[in-house]
């Protein structure tokens, strides 16, 4: 296939001597026309060789773009997105809301104690914790709904047009989920998180929505831990606001 155009050439080639042949045959000098022919076939095996190491090229540079966006969006951990591009989802996902799509959700997510984990198991050990929460979230969650790394042991996960009942079904799933988890992979030791939820349904920017999933959050550790809160809505805020 690859020499397919070379031998097209070469059939041309010698479809053209052969009509010279009919129309000036006699005058023809049969060594000069071989020169050509060897010519033509040499040059056009030059461009067959040429062209195939072009696409090699191309093929290592598709692979090198690919490998660079990667390290560009991906947390190098946990494979998850990373803080840059999770914001960069949050944001095209404000952005389609004030353009009039339905209501998203936003899970701010905290491993618990997990310094204690590293204090106890060695930091290797709560890397691999990292991992595996990364993942057991991961395989619950729709192909839709954008999970990053938001800073050294939390993460954010975006869920577009959902409810907040449905955020908080979500929620407990991972909480499930996370509670298979064991540090250091046998030990008793189990992994919980905890999780802050806050709903957009109005027009607003990332760093309002961050603060009250941020203050949720806050709110599920100091009940205790290994469970969920739903923060105020942006609603209930500006009334707040408004009633002091
Ligand atoms: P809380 O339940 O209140 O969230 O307590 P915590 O111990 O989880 O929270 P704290 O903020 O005190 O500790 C977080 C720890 O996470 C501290 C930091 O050393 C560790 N950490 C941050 N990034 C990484 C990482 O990439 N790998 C490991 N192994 N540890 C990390
Ligand atoms: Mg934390
Ligand atoms: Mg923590």
């Amino acid at each position: 296939e690859r020499f397919g155009a070379e031998l097209y050439v070469l059939a041309t080639y010698c479809a053209a001597i052969a009509i010279r042949m009919r129309l000036y045959g006699d005058r023809l000098d049969l060594r000069i026309e071989g020169i050509h022919a060897v010519l033509v076939v040499a040059g056009s095996v030059w461009f067959a060789l040429a062209a195939s190491y072009i696409s090699a090229l191309r093929a290592r540079l598709r692979e090198s773009k690919q490998a660079i966006e990667r390290l560009a969006s991906r947390d190098a951990l946990t494979g998850t997105w990373n803080r840059g591009h999770i914001d960069a989802l949050l944001a095209g996902e404000l952005q389609r809301k004030a353009r009039g799509a339905a209501d998203f959700c936003l899970c701010l997510v905290d491993v618990d104690h997990f310094k204690s984990i590293n204090d106890r198991y060695g930091h290797l050990a709560g890397d691999a914790v990292l991992r595996d929460v990364a993942r057991a979230m991961q395989a619950e969650l729709r192909s839709i709904d954008p999970l990053g790394r938001f800073g050294g042991e939390e993460f954010l996960i975006v869920l577009p047009a959902t409810t907040l009942d449905a955020a908080r079904a979500c929620a407990d799933r991972l909480l499930r989920a996370v509670a298979g988890v064991a540090v250091c992979g046998a030990s008793p030791d189990r992994v919980t998180i905890s999780i802050g939820i806050a709903q957009c349904t109005a027009e607003e920017t990332s760093d309002s929505l961050l603060s009250r999933a941020d203050a949720a959050l806050y709110r599920a550790k100091h009940e205790g831990r290994n469970r969920i809160a739903v923060g105020t809505s942006k609603r209930s805020c500006a009334s707040m606001r408004s009633s002091m």
